[in-house]
């Protein structure tokens, strides 16, 4: 297929300074949580963006020298030649495919507490650690300031070194470079501090010098702010930003903009929809001419088309989109639209970050490994035999197989008892703000319906003898979980001994099927992670009064992982949720529950008609217990049919999320008829040692 004339203007060839993108799709810096830890995977990852299409891929955070270091969290570095060594990897493959590579210099502040490096920490005056490590930062002086620029052009001179096309000053997200430029945060009194003008006198030596050093073959990229504030509710407060970047206007060969609030930024789809960042750009192309790259989710190429049509921006930055879909420009380029895999906004990836460990994500189960599983996001090997697979249940786990097997050209039989596919993915997405999350369902199906060697059987429920009669070479049973209402979780390691009647205690399986309790209900959120609060939200909107009790000392504590926790506590106080942190349910008799405060053990009771319980979920493995069985059985009675195997992915192995599931049901298609390993199933990345 050929590409929609309409989108010709994203494939427009755009000059940055002394390089020229071929088209205007831009990975903007992202982290994988791979870093300087795993150059081999990340240079993969990145290879894969460029392959995909993408004109512009950047590195993630990149470390300027060692006084600026975030151990645990393993972001890049160009400290020496070992790194220089390590980058080559990625700006090889990048530019093998086309693409101009970006790296983004960074010195950390008051963000960094150096426990890696142990170098006392710098930034505009002595201020606490923004992490809460209890560490201060030492005020720079003049000497610190001078041995500042001149690492900066070191580490721009390494990147240049490294091949590196795009070299960045880094002046936002809270660290160093954006305290200079704060009135809140920069009280100095000496050249740096005070009027406009000095606050911005660092970050303008850093371009020029940056320039100098490296400007004849290297485009120099300033990440800005739009805005210097807001609430978090997409109402930007633009502030001195306006003047600070016509100040600069012309200085730089690319402004890569951004927000203040990184919640909305790099927002859930729940909370922040495609495109949100149009009002805090309204200004920027006005006052500069040179390109201008933002985010915002994109995976709608018309959106994209009407961003640069509307002069909202030159380039479209993704982050999210290229991890969900490293081919999303090619699909646009050669006319397959509905190929696209679109991200669903859940920031999974950005857990990759926050936990120090590599990224994955919902929709793409191959990000991350491309280098050590050699796994391509749209190539997969022919199958290995003309064997049946009868995959049970469509959920994100036997969705993914499915979509996987059939492509590797398998003869798939696809059994799901409901009416319509998607397991639990179809129903969480009818939760308040989770519509996007239905796109996981919806690229599969979409795959899976043109594929001529798939069969699906809706409504049928597979018993152990159905299995067995369809004589399928392989089962892989995917039947999913069901939450718990007996209160045994993370807290109560054993059931209650006192929660009833069941008909006033509901799970998420309850709410989720319309079973609704009516009258005041307390919400027992030991799973710490979205669907307490969804739930919460559900009960308000039908008028419920609603307390949410959880043993943390916030709710939706894992939030704090996808950068969510702050929206979801927001809209749990605006909808009038009362909210009890440090407790724990005990009991439910049916009127009262008793909460326990988890430091003291002092009990509360609360008047409630109803509990909704959610804690931990039952694998529904009963089938694949009961067919396991039947095998057994067979196997003794010597009869003709015996699979060549039986397998459980997904929920009903492990309960977890649904990337969790769908990375199970790639890996089992990926897996199946080949020579794996169990003792070691990839291979393991490791920092390149260079003699000092
Ligand atoms: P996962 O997240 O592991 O993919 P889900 O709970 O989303 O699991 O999906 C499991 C799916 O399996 C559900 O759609 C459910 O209807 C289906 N299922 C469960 N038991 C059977 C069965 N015996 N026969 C057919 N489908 C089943
Ligand atoms: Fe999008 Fe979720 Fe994948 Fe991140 S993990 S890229 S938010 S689908």
């Amino acid at each position: 297929m050929s590409r929609d004339p309409r989108y010709d203007v994203l494939f427009e060839p755009v000059k940055i300074g002394p390089v020229t993108a071929k088209n205007r799709f831009y990975q903007v810096p992202h982290c994988t949580g791979l870093g300087w830890l795993r150059p081999r995977m990340v240079a993969a990852l990145r290879g894969m963006k460029a392959e995909g299409g993408w004109g512009v891929v950047c590195t993630e955070y990149c470390s300027i020298h060692p006084a600026s270091d975030d151990l645990p969290h393993p972001y890049a570095s160009l400290w020496d030649q070992g790194d220089i060594k390590a980058h080559s990897l990625m700006t090889e493959q990048v530019h093998e495919h086309g693409g101009l590579a970006g790296a983004e210099l960074w010195v950390g502040g008051s963000s960094s507490a150096n426990l890696f490096t142990n170098e006392v920490a710098m930034d505009v005056s002595s201020m606490p650690n923004a992490s809460r490590i209890p560490y201060q930062t030492r005020a720079m002086d003049k000497s610190d300031i001078r041995a500042l620029r001149r690492w900066h052009r070191e580490a721009a001179l390494r990147a240049k070194a490294a091949d590196f096309d795009i070299v960045y000053v880094y002046a936002t997200h809270h660290y160093l470079l954006s305290n200079f430029l704060s009135s809140k945060t920069n009280n100095r009194t000496d050249e740096y501090g005070g009027s406009l003008e000095n606050r911005v006198r660092l970050v303008r030596e850093l371009i020029e010098e940056t320039k100098d050093a490296v400007g004849d073959k290297c485009a120099v990229a300033v990440r800005f702010s739009a805005d210097e504030g807001g609430e978090g509710n997409g109402n930007p407060i633009i502030g001195e930003h306006r003047e600070m970047i016509e100040m600069l206007g012309e200085l730089p060969d690319l402004w890569d903009i951004n927000i203040n609030d990184y919640s909305r930024e790099m927002g859930v789809s729940r909370f922040v929809k495609e495109a949100s960042l149009e009002a805090y750009m309204s200004y920027v192309k006005s006052i500069t001419t040179k390109p201008v790259v933002t985010v915002g989710r994109f995976t709608s190429p018309d959106t994209m088309v009407s961003q640069i049509n509307r002069g909202i921006v030159d380039f479209i930055g993704a982050a999210r989109p290229s991890i969900a879909d490293p081919f999303l420009p090619k699909k646009i380029e050669e006319g397959r639209i509905d190929e696209i895999r679109e991200c669903i906004g859940c920031n999974n990836c950005y857990v990759g970050d926050s936990k120090s460990t590599p990224l994955r994500c919902t929709q793409n189960p191959t990000i991350g490994e491309e280098w050590r599983r050699g796994w391509h996001p749209e190539k997969i090997e022919p199958k290995g035999s003309d064997s049946t697979v009868l995959v049970i249940g469509s959920g994100p786990a036997g969705l993914e197989a499915t979509r996987s097997l059939g492509n590797r050209g398998y003869n798939v039989l696809l059994a799901e008892a409901d009416s319509h596919l998607g397991g639990r993915v179809s129903r969480e997405c009818q939760l308040p703000g989770l519509s996007e999350w239905g796109r996981v369902r919806d690229y599969r199906t979409n795959q899976i319906l043109k594929m001529p060697n798939v069969d699906i059987y809706l409504e049928n429920r597979m018993s152990a003898d159905d299995v067995m009669a369809m004589e399928a070479d392989h089962i892989l049973i995917a039947t999913g979980a069901k939450w718990k209402a007996d209160g045994q979780g993370n807290y109560n390691t054993q059931p209650l001994t006192e929660i009833g009647p069941t008909n006033q205690v509901y799970t998420p399986d309850d709410i989720m099927a319309g079973n609704l309790p009516s009258g005041p209900t307390l919400i027992f959120d030991d799973d710490h992670y979205y669907m307490a609060s969804v739930i919460a939200e559900v009960l308000r909107d039908k008028g419920t009064p609603v307390t949410l009790v959880t043993p943390e000392s916030m709710v939706s504590s894992w939030g704090n992982m996808t950068s969510e926790q702050a929206q979801i506590n927001r809209r749990l106080l605006e909808v009038g949720v009362e909210i009890i942190t440090a407790h724990a349910l005990v009991s439910y008799n049916g009127t009262e529950a008793h909460i326990e405060c988890k430091y003291t053990g002092k009990l509360k009771p609360i008047r409630v008609e109803g509990v909704v319980t959610v804690t931990m979920r039952t694998p529904d493995d009963d089938l694949f217990r009961e067919v396991e069985q039947k095998i057994a059985e067979c196997l003794d009675t010597q009869e003709d049919y015996q699979p060549k195997s039986l397998t459980r992915i997904g929920d009903c192995e492990a309960p977890a999320i649904i990337a969790a599931a769908v990375f199970a049901g790639h890996r089992y298609a990926r897996e199946l008829d080949t020579e794996v390993d169990p003792d070691n199933r990839m291979k393991y990345d490791r920092v390149f040692y260079e003699d000092a």
